[in-house]
């Protein structure tokens, strides 16, 4: 069971939306997002709608940017200009019920994994969510052709995209970055720090020697332990973003 399975999901928009504006700016802070990447939360459990900023850098989102899109990736009444990649977030709703939270970043890390042979696995407790076998990586010219500007920019490329995540909680995409998912929205920003964090660590003891990596009974006894204490990371990181009025 996922550490924050339980959790409470709040469905006051108001709170979820504060929320959001929050793990823009905790992932920013963290070095997951920068100029570009962005992170959304389903409405409510069971929603066909979920919430994701406009076309904007995640450092600059408020409340007043967030708009509601529905799981064909349409924004529902507004004019303003959304995110391109926006699909990778609606085919992962609309595939994964109990998906809450999305997030897509470029960050640094995790990229030279999706362009070598070499598999993204878990080396650090904190990521035992991570398959142990191997991440899946998407590889945007087997459906883009190689021309493409490796992007997700439709329904079709962000379905073949949610079918390369499967069941997963985490996918790479060749040359430009990577997808987490979780069943909160703490659940999702906590996994998407520590897949930044593993592919660091994974790459230093690569250069030292031949890393050891957790076995599968290691990353699900890990998972479960060091993921109910996860939610004191967001409770940190929220409070983090919350000095100095950037809600
Ligand atoms: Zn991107």
């Amino acid at each position: 069971m996922s550490p924050f399975e339980n959790q409470k999901h709040d469905s006051s928009s108001g709170a979820l939306m504060a929320d959001l504006v929050a793990a823009n700016r905790i992932l920013l802070r963290q070095g997951v997002l920068d100029a570009f990447g962005h992170v959304s939360v389903r409405s409510a459990p069971g929603a066909s709608t979920f919430l994701l900023s406009r076309n904007l850098a995640p450092g600059s989102v408020t409340r007043s940017d967030l708009l509601l899109h529905d799981l064909d990736g349409a924004v529902l009444d507004d004019d303003r200009p959304p995110y391109l990649e926006r699909f990778i977030h609606s085919e992962i709703y609309r595939r994964r019920p109990h998906v809450m939270s999305v997030v897509h970043s470029h960050s640094p890390a995790v990229i030279p994994f999706s362009v070598v042979e070499a598999p993204f696995r878990p080396v650090i407790h904190m990521a035992g969510f991570l398959d142990v076998e191997r991440t899946p990586v998407f590889e945007i010219s087997d459906f883009a052709g190689d021309s493409s500007d490796l992007l997700v920019t439709n329904r079709q490329l962000g379905s073949h995209l949610a079918d390369v995540l499967g069941e997963g909680r985490v996918a790479l995409m060749r040359g430009h970055g990577s997808i987490v998912v979780g069943s909160s929205l703490p659940e999702a920003v906590y996994r998407a720090v520590y897949t930044e964090v593993n592919a660091r660590a994974l790459f230093e003891a690569s250069i030292l020697g031949v890393p050891r990596l957790l076995s599968i009974g290691e990353a699900e006894s890990a998972d479960q332990s060091v993921g109910g204490q996860a939610r004191r990371a967001w409770d940190v990181w929220r409070a983090q973003v919350s000095e100095g009025g950037t809600e």
